[in-house]
This record gives structure tokens, sequence and C-alpha cells, in this order.
């Protein structure tokens, strides 16, 4: 009997703790009660962000940072000693990334700035040594065309797996080449015409009114105004919640492989 009595005993010590605990739990929850209450009328909000950025997905008009519009711009013909530069201190400042094709017959004297493209996170590309079209040469003049060009930025850079065709001239011969040395083609399909028009405004202007996700720009690093242009068209874009990728991550960010010897003009973003 002794034993059974301080069994219950210690049962009620037990049922006491607990109903104390309970109390003790009860009062912390009312004087948490509007927070509680604060979170309750947040979730209506946070679905509503939810249903907005669906529907932004659909319409493609979203700026949040979460969903950045991907966009790729390309600079032909250089490098240049004092624009090139210039233009990597502008696509530092925006954290943009560009694709640079580059010609051979350029190359020696500005290694510096080929391997500074490099470090800093863009792509560097083949422009052919010499800038001829490729379409008017035979075979071996295509090869000797773009394998020298390849063979000097290979010193400074990752060997080149972008060809762009000189004026984007090209026939079954230029891209058979390419097919066949690892060469993907990439062209264009937002071209101001800047090695034309000298006006920066007006450059930045032709670009912004047609840019949308995907679009792959062409622009010239050796004018001065042309670099002026991709400040505005840069900074401009950055503020609509566009990022600037290179040519090979803008196909990765398509869901496609860089595949040798296809003609990149722009890609179709999931979404
Ligand atoms: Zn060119």
């Amino acid at each position: 009997m002794k034993k059974v009595g301080i069994g219950m005993k210690t049962l009620a010590v037990i049922i006491i703790l607990v109903l104390v605990v309970i109390c003790l739990f009860l009062i912390f929850a009312i004087s948490q009660g509007a927070d509680y209450q604060a979170k309750l009328l947040d979730l209506p909000a946070t679905v509503g962000k939810w249903i907005t950025g669906a529907a932004d997905a659909v319409t493609g008009q979203s700026a949040a940072p979460s969903d950045p519009k991907y966009i790729a711009i390309t600079f032909d013909d250089g490098p240049n000693d004092k624009t090139t530069p210039r233009l990597l201190d502008i696509l530092q400042k925006y954290n943009a990334h560009a694709t640079f094709f580059v010609l051979g017959q350029r190359v020696e004297g500005n290694g510096d700035i080929i391997q500074r493209m490099v470090r800093e996170g863009n792509a560097v590309g083949n422009h052919t040594y010499d800038h001829k079209d490729l379409t008017g040469l035979g075979a071996s003049g295509i090869a000797g065309e773009i394998n020298s060009a390849g063979d000097v930025i290979s010193k400074y850079a990752p060997s080149p797996i972008l060809l762009r065709p000189p004026g984007g001239a090209m026939n079954t011969a230029v891209r058979a080449f390419c097919k066949d040395n690892g060469l993907s083609l990439v062209t264009w399909n937002v071209d101001p015409t800047d090695w034309n028009i000298k006006d920066a405004q007006k450059v930045a202007d032709s670009v912004l009114a047609v840019a949308k996700p995907g679009d792959i720009i062409l622009m010239h690093d050796i004018y001065s105004t042309s670099v002026d242009a991709a400040e505005i068209v840069i900074k401009t874009l950055t503020g609509e919640g566009y990022v600037f990728v290179t040519v090979p991550k803008l196909v990765e960010l398509s869901g496609g492989t860089l595949t040798p010897g296809t003609v990149y003009s722009n890609v179709k973003l999931p979404g």
C-alpha cells in the first residue's frame, strides 16, 4: 500500500508540473499573440507576390532580381589599347560580362588586355586574323584565317570555341570547317550599326528600342562612341533587371549545348 501511495503522489506532482508548464505556455502564447497575427496577415501578401511573379513570368515582364533577364553583348574587331580597357572598366562597374570577337592581327601587343578579358569573366572568340570575307576564300584560305587567329589568341586566352565570321558572311565550307574544328558560329540579332553611327546616344537608343531577353547584341569596342553607347545600354538594361552574360553562358541558360558548326544569332530562354 505504501509503495502505491508514493506512486500516486509522484503522479500527482507530475500532473501539477505538466499543468504549470501548459499555463506558462499559454501565457507566453497570449503575450506573442500580436506577432502571430501579423505573420498570418503577411501570408496573403506572400501568396500575392507568388501570383504576381507567375503572371510576370508568363508576360515576360518581371524585373525581380530573382528572375533576371539574360542578354549577351558582343564586341568585334578589337582589342584597342585605349577603348577596350575603358570598356572593361564599365563591364566591371556593372558586374556585366561580354563576349569579345578579337582579330588575330590585333592580339600581339595587347595580350594583357586579352588576359584581363578572361580574368574578369568575359569570353574571347575568334574573328579571323585579317577580317577577310571568308566566303571569298577556298578551304585552305578559310583554315588559314581562322587557325592563325586561334593560335595567337590561345597564347593569352583559352583556345576559342566561338567564331564570328567577318560581316557574318558564311557558306557551307565555313560551317563545315567550324563543325570539324570545334567552333560554334555566333552572329547577332541586334545591330545598331555603331561602326557607322558615331553618336553614342543614337546607338544606345537603337539597342534599347528592341533589346529583349535572349538577344545577342553586336557592337565594336574599337570606337570611343561605341564604348559610351555600351555604358548607356548596360546601365539602362541592368536597371531594368537584365543580366549581361557571355554567349556560352546564354546558350547554357537556354538549356542548350554549344554545338560546333551551329549558328547562334540569339537564344530562346525558358519561361
Ligand atoms: Zn568585324
